[in-house]
C-alpha cells in the first residue's frame, strides 16, 4: 500500500484555484521530489500532505487514514523549510530537541534522541553553538536533526537547499539522499531545480499549473520544450 496518497485533491481560495484534482501515491521509504515552475501549486500540496492546508474537495491519506482525521501527533510528519526556521537565541542543542521538549518527552529520551541525531549528522561539536554561529549547511543539518529526532515517518522539504551555494547544494544532496536511505525515510521533497530533482528522486511528479503532468522515475521524464 502506498504511505502516502492524495485523491482528487483540488484547492482552491475564492477564484484562486492552485490545485484541480490530483492524484498521487507514494511508496514508503521513497523519495519523492515535487518540481515545476513557481506557482504550480508544490507548496500546497506539500500543507496538504502536513494537513497545515484542508483540501476543498478529495482527500489525503496517510496510511490509508484520513490526514484530516489524524492528530498531530498521529501523523508522524517533520517539515523542513528553506529558512531553516531555527530559533537564534537557543543552542543546537535545543533546537534540534525543541519538539521533543514541548511534548514532555522524559529527559534520557531526548538526550538519546539528540546524540544519536548528532552523531548521523557531524554535529556533535557544535551542540553548544547558536545558530548564527553556523553556516548554511550546518544551519540546514540542524533544521534536519530537528526533524530526525521527532522520529517522523515522513519528512517533508520546500526547497530545503535554496539558501546554499552551489557547491555546498551539491553535497547536501548527497548527503540528504544517503541519509534518508541509510534511515528508511519516507520524504517529499519540492524544488523548481530540475537537476536538484534528477539527481535525488526515487519518484519525480511534475506540478504544471495545479496539475500532475507526469508522475515517473526520472529516467523516464522527457524535457520539455
Ligand atoms: P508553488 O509552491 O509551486 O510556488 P503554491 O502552492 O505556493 O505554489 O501556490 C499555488 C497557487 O496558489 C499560487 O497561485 C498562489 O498564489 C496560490 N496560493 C497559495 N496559497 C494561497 C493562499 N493562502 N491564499 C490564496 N492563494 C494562495
Ligand atoms: P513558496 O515560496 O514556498 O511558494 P509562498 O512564499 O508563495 O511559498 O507562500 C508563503 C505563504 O503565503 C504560504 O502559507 C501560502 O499559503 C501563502 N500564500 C501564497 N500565495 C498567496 C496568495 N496569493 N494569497 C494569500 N496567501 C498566499
Amino acid at each position: 500500500m502506498s504511505l502516502i496518497e492524495l485523491e482528487h485533491v483540488a484547492k482552491s481560495w475564492g477564484d484562486t484555484t492552485a490545485l484541480h484534482a490530483v492524484n498521487l501515491r507514494i511508496e514508503p521509504g521513497s523519495f519523492c521530489v515535487l518540481l515545476g515552475p513557481s506557482g504550480c501549486g508544490k507548496s500546497t500540496t506539500l500543507r496538504m500532505i502536513a494537513g497545515l492546508d484542508v483540501p476543498t474537495s478529495g482527500a489525503v491519506r496517510i496510511d490509508g487514514r484520513d490526514v484530516t482525521h489524524l492528530r498531530p501527533a498521529e501523523r508522524c510528519i517533520a517539515m523542513v523549510f528553506q529558512n531553516y526556521a531555527l530559533f537564534p537565541h537557543l543552542s543546537v542543542a535545543d533546537n534540534i530537541q525543541f519538539g521533543l521538549q514541548v511534548r514532555k518527552l522524559p529527559k534520557a529520551e531526548c538526550q538519546r534522541r539528540l546524540q544519536q541525531a548528532a552523531g548521523l549528522l557531524g554535529l556533535e561539536a557544535l551542540l553548544e553553538r547558536r545558530p548564527g554561529q553556523l553556516s548554511g549547511g550546518q544551519q540546514q543539518r540542524v533544521a534536519l536533526g530537528r526533524a530526525l529526532v521527532a522520529q517522523a515517518k515522513v519528512c517533508l522539504m520546500d526547497e530545503p537547499l535554496s539558501n546554499l551555494d552551489a557547491q555546498l547544494r551539491q553535497e547536501m544532496r548527497a548527503e540528504l539522499r544517503e541519509l534518508q536511505q541509510r534511515l528508511g525515510l519516507t520524504v517529499v521533497y519540492v524544488t523548481h531545480d530540475q537537476a536538484e530533482a534528477m539527481s535525488m528522486a526515487d519518484q519525480v511528479v511534475l506540478l504544471n499549473k495545479g496539475r500532475v503532468e507526469q508522475s515517473a522515475r526520472p529516467r523516464e521524464i522527457y524535457a520539455r520544450p
